[in-house]
């Protein structure tokens, strides 16, 4: 398993739309698309950088996680994203090098990816995640 990329950087915003204009108008990035993610209470805006996505995270529920990330860090990177060819297979091999994973097998998230989460006690301190199409 070798990450070919980093996917997306995720960024915790307290208001998606004055940060999106941040990033159209100061960084002339477009926001291609902005997708609600219910099961992670989360609305997102996505800006194309290289291979590289930005994606800017709005809780829609102060309890969801990036509401409560927002509430006891103040916005900011909240994780790093790496494309892999196959989720489930990396969060296994993950395990098998007694990384501690908050995904024990994927998940969906935002662009219909298969995506699973490392913990950061592992990770020195970074919220990693994988993401796959398959
Ligand atoms: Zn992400």
């Amino acid at each position: 398993m070798k990450p070919t990329h980093v996917e997306h950087i995720g960024i915790a915003v307290a208001n998606l739309d004055e940060a999106i204009k941040y990033y159209e108008d100061v960084l002339n990035l477009k926001c291609y698309a902005i997708e609600e993610v219910a099961e992670q209470k989360v609305k997102v805006a996505f800006f194309q950088v290289g291979d590289t996505k930005i994606e800017l995270l709005e809780s829609t529920d102060p309890e969801g996680p990036i509401g409560k990330f927002v509430a006891n860090k103040g916005p900011g990177v909240h994780h790093i994203a790496f494309a892999v060819d196959n989720t489930a297979d990396t969060l296994k091999a993950m395990e098998n090098k007694g990384i501690a994973t908050i995904d024990k097998t994927p998940r969906k998230g935002a662009e219909g990816l298969n995506i699973g989460f490392l913990h950061p006690k592992s990770t020195f301190g970074v919220l990693t995640e994988f993401c796959s199409k398959n």
